[in-house]
Parts: structure tokens; sequence; C-alpha cells
């Protein structure tokens, strides 16, 4: 079996093969940096570090690209409203790029602190103005828009004539029409679906260019288009997003593609992938519904749905055991019983690295491992690859007490496997060093009174010891020569 991927262009999983292997390009739709980091941003970069990681452990030469938005991104996702730095940077009394600038650094502190790895490249909307101008001269060239008042709008009517619209969301042009408001803006426009490619600002606007249209500021869906195409030329190898996005932003940007560079864009990338979405005790998270966690807010615990501060590994574990196309719906028992299982598989993992070979092997590891990568080559589905390690833990355990066997080659591929794929694919760090060493003295500290109480035949005394640790999570296993632990499901 090789990688496959669901497409959502295709609506079916497809094996994944790169346009010029060995290399990969990848495109990311980044955050808007005008808000805390929260728990959506965390599945999509989540998500896509898999992948990311997955196709670098099976050999490709990966440039991932992940962008950063600051400018643009207006509050109602199409032509609408302010635009969201610019409203925060009113609101605070701040710079525009101040703004953009302290939500870049939360936002990677809190990646950081999820174990994602940065992305080989991240530009800024900013930062790539020309590359935007001229796509949208190449599309007015090719007649796929119009400039109305110092605006550029993308002409859908005249693109439907030589391409399909819609391939991606499914949407019908009648649809929209149904659905469409009239809004402030939208009378420049020859039919209320066409976008904006490139917007006329105001002299009092904050951030503002030089264009040949006059001065004025790029729509979001340009950003995308030209900074993917830019560092991964078109069409590239596959297109990332949370599925919020599928509408109206990437579908605008497959139209862009086309208008600008013709058939031979061919849907701007092969593979267009996309993550599913947190709920919240089964509610979509929004800041009018007061159920909007961050990042921040779980690592602290100081949120009104949260008792006490969470591990960022607990929140990555929830989401891996999870596949990235199924909804996540995060409270906190969930969190803690994610947490719960990470630290069990940790645990086991560590005692792993313990156990001595042996002279033959009770047990087979090369067929245990070509079923684990077949299920990351199966749409990355982590959660089947979780399951599978959860199944050795109770070998391990036998292994560690001598009472099941691996030959040296056969212990060593086994270990190998829980490190490449816990570790280097899934990206779930050990338990911390410090924090494991307190713990594991504190622990055998009562281990010793529980055995010399039971030496002493104070069961009673014995009993409180072990009920109180199965309360905190924690199982003992009693042996006629020790005692081991573990941690309880
Ligand atoms: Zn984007």
């Amino acid at each position: 079996m090789a990688l496959h991927l669901y497409n959502t262009l295709s609506r079916q999983k497809e094996p994944f093969v790169p346009l010029n292997p060995p290399y990969v390009g990848l495109y990311v739709c980044g955050p808007t940096v005008y808000g805390e980091p929260h728990l959506g941003h965390a599945r999509a970069a989540v998500t896509f570090d898999v992948l990311f990681r997955y196709l670098r452990f099976l050999g490709y030469r990966v440039r991932y690209v992940r962008n950063i938005t600051d400018v643009g991104h207006l509050e109602g996702d199409a032509d609408e409203g302010e635009d969201k730095i610019l409203k925060k940077a009113r609101l605070e009394k701040l710079e525009p790029i101040e703004v953009a600038q302290r939500y870049t650094a939360l936002y990677h502190q809190a990646m950081d602190a999820l174990n994602v790895l940065r992305p080989s490249i991240e530009p800024t909307a900013t930062g790539h103005i020309p590359q935007q101008i001229a796509m949208i001269e190449r599309i007015l060239e090719r007649g796929y828009a119009y400039v109305v008042n110092g605006s550029v709008y993308l002409d859908v009517e005249r693109y439907r004539q030589d391409f399909p619209y819609g391939i991606l969301s499914g949407r019908q042009v009648e649809e929209l029409l149904a659905g469409s408001r009239e809004l402030e803006g939208q009378a420049e426009k020859r039919h209320p679906y066409d976008f904006a490619l490139w917007k006329r600002a105001e002299p009092s606007h904050l951030m503002q260019w030089d264009s040949p249209w006059g001065r004025g500021y790029p729509g979001w869906h340009i950003e995308c288009s030209a900074m993917s195409i830019h560092y991964l030329g078109v069409p590239f190898d596959i297109h990332g997003g949370g599925l919020d996005l599928v509408f109206p932003h990437h579908e605008a940007e497959i139209t862009q593609a086309h208008a600008c560079f013709g058939p031979e864009a061919q849907n701007q990338a092969r593979f267009w992938v996309h993550n599913n979405l947190v709920t919240i005790q089964g509610q979509k998270m929004s800041k009018s519904l007061g159920n909007f966690i961050t990042l921040q807010e779980v690592f602290s615990g100081k949120h009104p749905k949260l008792s006490r501060p969470h591990a960022p590994m607990a929140l990555r574990f929830l989401f891996l055991q999870a596949h990235y196309r199924s909804t996540v719906d995060f409270s906190e028992e969930a969190l803690m019983a994610a947490h719960r299982a990470y630290l069990r598989l940790m645990t086991a993992y560590e005692r792993l690295l313990e156990v001595r070979p042996g002279s033959y092997s009770t047990w087979a590891v090369a067929p245990w491992r070509e079923k684990v990568f077949a299920a990351l080559d199966d749409d990355l589905n982590t959660a089947a690859a979780l399951a599978l390690f959860f199944e050795q833990v109770d070998f391990i355990l036998r292994l560690r007490r001598q009472e099941a066997f691996l030959t040296p080659d056969d212990l060593a591929l086994f270990q190998q496997t829980w490190r490449e794929v816990l570790q280097d694919i899934l990206g779930l760090l050990p338990v911390l060093q410090v924090e494991r060493s307190k713990w594991n003295q504190t622990l055998n500290l009562l281990l010793a009174l529980r055995r010399q109480a039971r030496l002493e035949k104070n069961f009673a005394l014995a009993d409180l010891i072990r009920d109180r640790l199965q309360e905190m999570g924690v199982r003992l296993l009693d042996f006629p020569d020790e005692t081991l632990w573990e941690w309880a499901e």
C-alpha cells in the first residue's frame, strides 16, 4: 500500500503521487493574525504537521508553505465589513503591523508548545503585494476581471463560459444567487457572486499600496493563489486548510488560478485536503456563543469551562485520536481522558526501551508494523494507528516480566516502530523528564511504603495506598517479587 489521501475535488481517496518526485509542494492556509490562536488553529496545524512529517518520513523532499494573512481578510469572509487586522488596530490603538506581529508571535508560541514543526516558508500577504498585482493584471488581460472605481472584481459569469465554477465546493451559481444579500460595495459588482481581487482604499485607510488601478489593498483570496504559486509553481501537489475554507476561499483560489494561467493550472493543486472542525460540547465554537477557547486558555486553565491547566500534548493527542476528517468534540473530560491515554502509551514506550532481548520470539512484529503503516497510508488514519499501539501495552508488560520474548532483531524493530510513529510522525513528545523523575520518585516511595505495610501485615494501609493511587489514575500490578504500575485507561 502507498499513501492515499482524500481529495475534496474528486470526493474520494486517491493514491498520492507527487508531480515531480522526490519533491512535494504543500501549501496550507495559515492564520489571519488579528486575535489569539484558538482550538481551530491548533487542529489545522496538527493535521498538516502530521502530513508534513509523514511525507518527509516517506523520503520526499517537502517544501511546506504556510502563510500569514496580515491584510485583506474582511470580517464577512467575503467583500464586506472591515479588515480584521485594521479593526483590531483601531480598537487597541496600535499600528496594523503591531497587531500582526503580536499575534504571529503568539501563534508561533502555541504551535511550538504543540510540537508543530515550522513550515519551510512562512510568507506574509503584505510581503507579496507585487506578486498579487501581477496575477491580477494577467487575469484582467485575459478578460476574466473588470475594474470599477479603482477596485478589481473577478467576473464569474465570464469565467463560467470557459471553466466549470464550483467544482471544489459543489455549489451552483444559482444557489449562490439565492443566498446572496444586498451588501455595501455590492453595487459595484456586475453579479453578486463576483469577488474582489483588489479593493480601492480611502485615503484614511491604514494599509494601502500603489497599483495600476490606484491606491488600494488585495483581496484575501488572491493572496493565497499568488503566494502558493510563487513558491510552488502551478499546479502543485497539495493545498490544505480547514473545511470552513472550502467556500468561498478555496473555490476562489481555483477560479483565480484558471483565470490567470488557463486550463494548464489544473485546479491549482493536484490534491485539496481539508481537516474537519472542533466543536464544543456539540456546538460550533464562536465568540457569540461564549464557548470560544484560545490555546493559552487551554494551557493555563483560565476559562469558565476549564478547572485546571492542560498539557499541550493532551490536546495534540485528543486530535490524533480522531480521524482528521471527523469533527473533534472538545470538553475538559475528553481532554483529560486524552491526557491519561497519552501518558499510558508513553509510559509503555519507556518500559519497552528497558526490555532485554530473548533468544526466540513469541510474537511476530513485522505484520503488526505493516498494519500500523497501512493505517497511516489510509488517508492518515492516526486513530487506527494509535489503537494498534494500545493493543500492545499489555504485551510490553509481559516482555518486561519475561513472560513473552522477542529476538534482538524483532525487539529492535518493535522499538523502532514506536519511536518512528509516535515521536517522528505523530509528533508526540516523551513525558517531560523533570515531571517524570519527580513523579517516579514519589511513586516509588509510595510503593516502598506499601511493600513495608504488607510485610508488617498492615493490609488496611496497603489497600488504602492502592485505592488512592487508583483514584489518581494509576493502576498497580502486584507480582510475587515486585509491583509495577501503569496509567489506567
Ligand atoms: Zn488561504
